[in-house]
């Protein structure tokens, strides 16, 4: 990604500069210069001595590979980091079934995590009481200044509107029409982001995960719905209003069955949780979730392995379509049914390579997920990661240089 040094005054364009880099690091976590210069669109010398400033002012410090605060080596440390201490970024990701809590420093480190197995469809109320009680915690535990976290992000498993309120949502049927970001700030007195779960596991995949070091990725959360999470150019991409990345209602048979957002022959009818169960009910008699459906497709059985495989080939159609808008460079498989593995992948790939622009097709590598079910957690730690604005001791100060451009 190219962000190109801009014109004017000596001393703005200096700050200016200085903020890119600090948010090149806010996004990148642990880099070298020569990363923060890709990222910045800025020369190599001018992100070098941006670099020596910040680290004079104690925003910067070194790194070792892996994250580990620099030992005197005699080498010179090659990778640099935001200072952890400036500050602390919490996520919570609500389950059908569980909770989880996580805390990482802005040098992207994750210093502490819980989670918590909850009853089936517990209660908006209840599981904001309980993350919030968690939260409590993980600080006292960790010992980070709660003055010091710069924010909370928040992992809904359903959509979001960008107004806040969770739409129906056939996971946490209890959450639609709440607006949980504002009971949350109550709670924690702290500020707080909502994202959906495709979306967040999207940002944790990019950041962590099987997506780092690519420009523009796409994470598919393949669960009970099939939704995706589209990074562009390093940032979020979520449409007008919220919607994008909706892949499971793309039309797949335009004269097909009806879906459950009213539109027909949608991706989810042909290989979504449900669909899949009733293509399994006839030999199984039960309906089976996903993660029973994987097992037992890695157990050998037949029908399940055809069901994943078949699933796998309707999916590729939806993302054939979708490489030839976005061209993404990688797209990486989570959520329960991605857990299947080449079994899907395999049969993915090919319908994708098929029908996509030769180009698309080419462009882009379509890998599993590294990160399982910590995704949307991490996900919602990297939302305030990325978008927050920094604590003060972070924050470029005034301007005293007027070095120039070289
Ligand atoms: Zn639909």
């Amino acid at each position: 990604m190219v962000r190109g040094e801009q014109p004017g005054a000596l001393g703005s364009l200096r700050e200016s500069n200085r903020e890119k880099v600090v948010h090149a690091l806010q996004m990148l976590g642990v880099a070298s210069r020569a990363d923060v210069a890709r990222w910045t669109g800025l020369s190599r010398s001018t992100v070098s001595s941006i670099v020596a400033e910040l680290h004079a002012d104690g925003v910067v410090v070194d790194r070792e590979e892996g994250g580990r605060e620099a030992a005197g080596s005699g080498r010179p440390p090659a990778l640099i980091a935001l200072d952890p201490s400036a500050g602390f970024a919490l996520g919570i990701d609500f389950g059908k079934r569980h909770l989880a809590v996580a805390l990482a420093d802005l040098s992207h480190e994750v210093l502490a995590e819980r989670r918590v197995e909850m009853t089936d469809d517990y209660e908006a109320g209840e599981g904001m009481a309980t993350a919030a009680g968690l939260v409590d915690r993980l600080v006292g535990e960790t010992g980070a200044e709660r003055t010091r976290v710069i924010g909370v992000g928040m992992g809904i498993p359903g959509p979001v509107h960008q107004a806040g309120t969770v739409g129906s949502s056939a996971i946490l049927p209890g959450w639609a029409g709440t607006t949980p970001r504002e009971r949350m700030e109550e709670l924690l007195e702290l500020p707080v982001r909502v994202g959906n779960d495709a979306n967040l596991g999207a940002l944790a995949e990019y950041t962590w995960g099987a997506g780092r070091g690519s420009c523009s990725v796409v994470y598919l959360k393949l669960a009970t719905g099939i939704g995706a999470g589209i990074v562009i150019d390093g940032a979020l991409f979520e449409g007008a209003g919220g919607t994008a990345g909706e892949i499971g209602h793309t039309t797949i048979d335009e004269t097909g069955d009806i879906c459950r957002c009213g539109n027909r022959g949608c991706l989810e009818t042909y290989a979504g949780a449900a669909a899949i169960a009733s293509l399994l009910s006839r030999s199984f008699g039960e309906e089976l979730d996903p993660e029973q459906v994987v097992s037992r497709a890695a157990e050998g059985d037949p029908g399940c392995r055809r069901a994943l495989a078949d699933a796998g080939r309707h999916i590729g159609v939806a993302v054939a379509n979708l490489c030839n808008l976005v061209n993404p460079e990688r797209i990486v498989v989570g959520g329960s049914m991605g857990l299947a593995g080449d079994l899907l992948l395999d049969p993915l790939r090919e319908s994708v390579r098929l029908r996509a622009i030769p180009s698309a097709a080419e462009d882009v590598e379509i890998v599993p997920g590294g990160l399982g079910e910590r995704a949307e957690l991490l996900g919602a730690v990297a939302l305030v990661l990325q978008e927050a604005s920094l604590a003060p001791g972070a924050r470029t100060p005034a301007m005293q240089s007027t070095t120039t451009e070289p």
